[in-house]
């Protein structure tokens, strides 16, 4: 049974580890992030913390370089206050990614931030899904690569000055971070004008608009990048 390292990205509250410890128990995630990997048996994405992914691969290498959707995610900040830090912490830390890999990895995110991630949440404006990225998308599902052609495109359309700042990389993650941060908030909210207010933000603000204004940020006590949505 082989696992494909896909992508570090948010998990649900309640999730946990796929793989069972050498004590016989597994563990959640406290930091709400986790490294996703495909079974290539059954084609299912699964969660695993960093030093369990790295358990699970056939080659450690490959845990290098991956698309990273939870970099722009500062609820951490406030769990490591309260010390709630384990072993399995956030992000990349494979730290010796060479550039050609930071490339790939900036260059899967934004395709699928742009084609897959932010364009597929529910009631987002249609302007995110982008014509240009179609057929290396559609190629890229089916081999999970990019060629550095591939990579130099999916760059240039990020880096191009037709592209609006609110398409830009850091702009639709802080859209990615924030619809995951509000719609959970929505769910434990109970039903009033608080919870009104804050179907209103998601809706009207954030996927419409693609943009907050910071008192939206903070009646919603979203925990974002400080630079976010201040493009
Ligand atoms: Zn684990």
């Amino acid at each position: 049974m082989a696992y494909i390292p896909l992508r570090i990205d948010f998990v649900e509250p309640d999730t946990y580890c796929t793989r069972i410890g050498d004590n016989g128990k597994n563990h959640g995630f406290p930091t709400g992030t986790a490294y996703i990997l495909r079974d290539d048996t059954n084609g299912k994405e699964y969660p695993f913390g960093r030093t369990c992914a790295s358990y699970v691969v056939n080659d450690i290498s490959l845990l290098k370089g991956l698309p990273d959707f939870t970099i722009r995610d500062y609820s951490q900040e406030e769990q490591d206050a309260q010390g709630n830090g384990t072993g399995d912490s956030k992000g990349n830390t494979y730290a010796t990614v060479i550039n050609s890999e930071r490339e790939q990895a900036f260059a899967k995110r934004y395709l699928l931030l742009r084609m897959e991630k932010v364009a597929n949440i529910p009631g987002i404006q249609t302007g995110i899904r982008y014509e240009r990225l179609a057929s290396i998308y559609a190629n890229f599902q089916q081999t999970g690569q990019l060629s550095d052609d591939e990579v130099r495109q999916i760059i240039n359309i990020e880096k191009s000055e037709k592209t609006p700042a609110i398409y830009k990389s850091n702009h639709l993650l802080d859209v990615y971070t924030a619809y995951i941060q509000l719609s959970r908030r929505i769910k434990r909210t109970k039903p009033g004008n608080y919870k009104d207010m804050l179907i209103n933000i998601l809706n009207v603000h954030l996927l419409q608009r693609l943009t907050l204004y910071p008192k939206q940020i903070s009646a919603a006590k979203l925990k974002l990048h400080p630079q976010a949505f201040k493009s």
